[in-house]
């Protein structure tokens, strides 16, 4: 079982997965960049699997269907290209002789869902789009803030183990903002400092574990003190965890 990142647009990460010559892949905002990782690993493309309806996870949807005939399964509650098979959180997939099961994690967009394996090769895997990036989380565009929360709690409560797939390179930017609000936590900067090295060497930062973004990620860490009274600094009216989590991304919205 081997797993890719396929880059495609500025910053985007196409999932792909594959054994014995089969592949499936997860948000495919371009087809190109499939096509031809296909060709080149001469895989059958088996299913593709869709977090949420953005362009930039589901661009290429319909073509890479029409010229593979692979699955294509997603978020009943929001359109998807090509013809989709509609999941729901608690439902499951069966693809690549792997068990995935859908959560539901709206707030970045209403309908989001993430996609988990218990075990694949030898740790979990965890497919969550544009919900949680290493080090930061997404935009709420249609959701609430209350919602994102519970959704990254759900995900957090995932093993430590398991490797964290997230829909883009966002890494540097969001630690350079986790710094700022949980500036003395030791293990975000040694693990800055290992992302910069893999990026000035072109390489992924991904896949994390959520092992590490537990112990980095402000979004998972917004109930500490010390992100808590970050948050609280900038905005006293902050007060319950929500506000506080909801004021944290107003925050993050806003830095630069
Ligand atoms: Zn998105
Ligand atoms: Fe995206």
């Amino acid at each position: 079982m081997e797993l890719i990142p396929l880059p495609a647009f500025k910053d985007n990460y196409l999932w792909l997965l594959h054994h014995d010559g089969h592949a499936l892949v997860v948000d495919p905002g371009q087809a190109g960049p499939v096509h031809a990782a296909l060709q080149r690993l001469g895989l059958t493309l088996d299913g593709i699997l869709v977090t949420h309806h953005h362009a930039d996870h589901t661009g290429g949807v319909a073509e890479l269907q029409a010229a593979t005939g692979a699955r294509v399964c997603g978020p009943a509650r929001e359109a998807i290209p090509g013809n989709c098979e509609p999941l729901r959180g608690g439902d499951q997939v069966q693809l690549l002789d792997i068990h995935w099961r859908v959560m539901a994690v709206p707030g970045h967009t209403r309908g989001h869902i993430a996609f988990f394996a218990e075990r694949v090769a030898d740790a979990p895997l965890l497919f969550c789009g544009d919900t949680l990036f290493s080090g930061g989380c997404g935009r709420i565009f249609e959701g609430t803030p209350a919602q994102m929360l519970a959704s990254l709690d759900a995900l957090a409560a995932l093993p430590p183990d398991t490797r964290v797939c997230c829909g883009h390179e966002y890494t540097l930017a969001n630690l350079r903002f986790a710094r700022v609000v949980d500036s003395g936590n030791d293990a975000l900067l040694a693990y800055e400092k290992h992302c910069r090295q893999l990026r000035a060497q072109d390489q992924p930062t991904l896949p994390s574990t959520m092992g590490t973004e537990l112990a980095i990620n402000p979004f998972l860490r917004s109930r500490t003190a010390a992100v808590t009274q970050a948050v609280q600094a900038q905005d006293p009216s902050a007060r319950d965890e929500v506000a506080v989590f909801a004021a944290l991304r107003l925050w993050k919205n806003n830095f630069s």
